[in-house]
């Protein structure tokens, strides 16, 4: 990082970095991201972090694991909080690397609260997250004129894992054109039946990205009411964004030019 035209802030002992790591090609790390992970003593990961941006970190940084693994249970979001305050008190630089954004649906508010209460100097470095980053990947423009001047971010599922019920389903429907759903895999069926009920058309467009922006990616075009039936079909693999609305079929227009 020596050679850009301007500073970038020191990364100091005791400190926590809350970065971004965007949805996966780590050429979408910003360059606070890759100046964090060139500085970083300890490096606190999920699991949706890429390993060719992991393979960044400096010689001596030692990466935790902090995500889901092998079918065991996640860490306690207060255990990892606790963790970052403790390294962060023994004098270390600590990067705390997080998929897409960190603010998303990624838990990242309540790792910066966390590190607030305790008075632990932090910065936090957003990343390109997925539901745009991955769209663009897919060839799917989050917006255009044509189409859509409203777009929502929607998580798939809640705390306990259910279809959220703190979504208003029925005004989400009926107000935005295009829907963004993270994490809805699994809750695929359950989710375009609620659309479809509150009065979205099943012939509408809708799309999976699957591995955005990794060389698994994937993605898969159908309509809401077809989806999750030909997601189960193809064994769709998470993570995956589901996005339903009218600026899918402006994909067919750009695939032939459009640079993998
Ligand atoms: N903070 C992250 C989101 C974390 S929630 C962000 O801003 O992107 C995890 C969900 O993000 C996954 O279930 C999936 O819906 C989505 N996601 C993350 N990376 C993805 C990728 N490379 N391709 C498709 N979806 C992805």
């Amino acid at each position: 990082m020596d050679a850009l035209p301007f500073a970038l802030p020191d990364f100091l002992p005791g400190q926590v970095w809350l970065v971004g790591a965007g949805p996966g090609d780590p050429g979408l790390l910003s360059l606070l991201a890759a100046h964090a992970l060139a500085g970083a003593d300890v490096i606190v990961y999920d699991a949706l972090v890429d390993e060719r941006i992991l393979a960044m970190a400096g010689p001596n940084a030692v990466c935790e694991f902090a995500g889901k693994r092998g079918g065991k249970p996640s860490p306690k979001q207060p255990d990892i909080s606790q963790r970052l305050i403790d390294l962060a008190r023994a004098g270390q630089r600590v990067l705390r690397l997080k998929g897409g954004d960190p603010f998303v649906f990624g838990r990242g508010a309540e790792e910066a609260l966390a590190l607030a209460r305790a008075k632990i100097p932090f910065r936090v470095v957003p990343g390109i997250t997925a539901g745009v980053g991955g769209l663009a990947y897919a060839g799917i423009p989050a917006t255009s004129r044509e189409t859509n001047s409203a777009i929502a971010f929607v998580t798939g599922h809640d705390a306990q894992g259910a279809v959220p019920s703190t979504v208003d389903w029925d005004a989400l429907a009926k107000a935005v054109p295009v829907l963004v759903f993270y994490m809805a895999l699994a809750h695929l069926d359950g989710i375009s039946r609620r659309l479809i009920a509150a009065g979205r058309s099943p012939e509408e467009p809708a799309a999976i990205v699957s591995k955005a922006s990794t060389p698994g990616q994937m993605v898969l075009v159908s309509t809401l009411g077809e989806i999750a039936a030909q997601a189960a079909r193809r064994s769709i693999a998470p993570p995956a964004l589901v996005v339903v609305g009218s600026v899918v079929p402006l994909r067919d227009g750009l695939l032939e030019f459009l640079l993998a």
